[in-house]
């Protein structure tokens, strides 16, 4: 329970005896000591009064004799991530000053805060647009946020047009529907990925073809998707997993050759890139997701890319129940409603103002585990270095041996840190594996996966902490 901060403050020119009145009021164990002005000037612990008087010393002494006058503190405009890096095993409360020094709040470290596999981050701009959105009241998908957000992300892809969904798996069913795919047609797809990518082929009554993956990229491997085509296929969803991007060349040059649609799914993989061409600009339709533990967030939303701008007015005639343009409440087709709010779109404005920054330090997370880890034997961390591929950090992913999987997962649980398997190969699971053929990659890469935090404010302590937990249990 968070104290009002008064009462841990106690004026320097009082005695010992009033801060352990202070202490045994907040029950924190600690006192911020203040002169007049409310600035603070020392600090004193339980602990530190308890050394006094074994010293000798009484509790009618000066405090402003024996108090700290080194001690932990920081302003309040402090970001909670350099807050978090003050603690310690020792420093567990940490006052806050305001820019005259006077104490205003303070942070405490929460012994159950469990370290999570992924975090929002909506430090920029977020907040301001979102309210912004909020007091046009243009709150349902009418509002310039959703045109903004749409031409800046597409932009930053490098793709013409940009069609914001519901979701993400909304947005790859919507791409399906759009390039005319049903019954009697086949789309490939990798076994190695999140169910939505399967169940969007679905939905549209098309057969699901699944295929293995490479060992060393763990995406869609090009010559089982090769293998896998029939004069049935009318389309491929290579899917850039864990921010790897696929084998894009030999992917499109086999598209190609039998005339098949691709359609990226790239929920997993936002500014990663083939050929130092961004992914998203390879198929004839690309999907996104902006769930809230992705890549960047909208909370839910999705949208499509494309550069064929009959296919983008047909994604957003579709997206709109299937109304004519031509006249209101007038349908010809059989439409869905997959639109995004103008408030899911203003914080997805924000958040591509910073992506690049967001990237970064995605990217600075990991290479604090690359280093930790690097050195443990039984470890295989993701390639991040596979020709003409650059990936990008969504979450660090490791492969341990299968059999030390569960004892890792349950030391980390034990010490307050989330992990998670990788996803659960679709060939593997009873109501899709009549469609798959032969995976012996993906299922034992998929057996020995392991996706580890990756939120913004992990400390390289924390990193540390992880590393170790596994190197002994690996
Ligand atoms: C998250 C995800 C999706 C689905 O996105 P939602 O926005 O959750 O519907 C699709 N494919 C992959 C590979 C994903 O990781």
């Amino acid at each position: 329970m968070k104290l009002d901060i008064s009462l841990f403050l106690c004026n320097q020119e009082s005695r010992i005896k009033d801060a352990m009145k202070v202490i045994d009021n907040n029950a924190r164990g600690v006192a911020f000591i203040v002169d007049k002005r409310n600035r603070l000037v020392g600090i004193i612990t339980d602990g530190d009064i308890r050394r006094i008087l074994l010293n000798g010393y009484g509790l009618n002494d000066n405090l402003k004799d024996h108090m700290r006058r080194e001690y932990k503190f920081a302003n309040v405009s402090t970001p909670l991530n350099e807050l978090k890096q003050l603690f310690s095993q020792r420093v567990t409360i940490v006052p806050l000053v305001d820019d005259y020094g006077q104490v205003v709040d303070y942070v405490e470290y929460d012994k159950n805060q469990r370290i999570v596999v992924a975090q929002p981050q909506m430090s920029g701009n977020e907040y301001q647009y979102l309210m912004d959105a909020f007091l046009s009241t243009w709150i349902s998908s009418k509002g310039e946020y959703v045109t903004r957000f749409e031409d800046s992300f597409s932009k930053f892809c490098g793709v013409r047009y940009g069609v914001a969904t519901s979701n993400g798996t909304t947005a790859l069913h919507l791409a399906l529907v759009t390039l005319g795919i049903g019954p009697d047609d086949e789309v490939i797809v990798p076994d190695l990925t999140f169910a939505a990518t399967i169940n969007a082929v679905i939905y549209t009554g098309a057969t699901p073809v699944i295929v293995d993956i490479e060992e060393t990229s763990w995406c869609m491997s090009p010559q089982a998707f090769e293998a896998a085509i029939t004069s049935k296929t009318k389309a491929v969803i290579p899917v850039h997993i864990y921010g790897q991007p696929c084998d894009m060349g030999a992917i499109c040059d086999i598209a190609k050759k039998h005339n098949l649609y691709i359609v990226e799914d790239c929920a997993e993989a936002h500014g990663a890139e083939w050929a130092t061409q961004k992914v998203g600009s390879f198929g004839i339709i690309s999907c996104f997701s902006f769930f809230g533990n992705k890549v960047i967030t909208t909370g839910e939303g999705g949208m499509c890319l494309t550069n064929d701008e009959n296919f983008k007015n047909k994604m957003m005639h579709y997206r709109d129940h299937g109304m004519s343009s031509r006249k209101r409440y007038y349908h010809d087709v059989v439409g869905f409603n997959y639109r995004m709010t103008n408030l899911q779109a203003a914080i997805g404005v924000a958040q591509v103002e910073r992506i690049d920054e967001i990237l970064k330090w995605r990217n600075s997370i990991e290479d604090s585990y690359y280093s930790f880890l690097g050195n443990i034997g039984g470890i295989e961390t993701q390639h991040r270095n596979l020709s003409n591929r650059k990936k990008i950090a969504w979450l660090v992913s490791i492969l341990v041996d299968a059999s030390k999987r569960e004892g890792i997962v349950k030391a980390l649980e034990a010490g307050g840190v989330d992990a998670r398997l990788f996803f659960t190969p679709l060939s593997k699971m009873e109501i899709y594996s009549r469609y798959a053929v032969d995976c012996s990659v993906s299922h034992n890469i998929a057996e020995r996966g392991l996706n580890l935090p990756t939120t913004y404010d992990i400390s390289d302590k924390n990193i540390k902490k992880i590393a170790s937990i596994i190197e002994e249990n690996v």
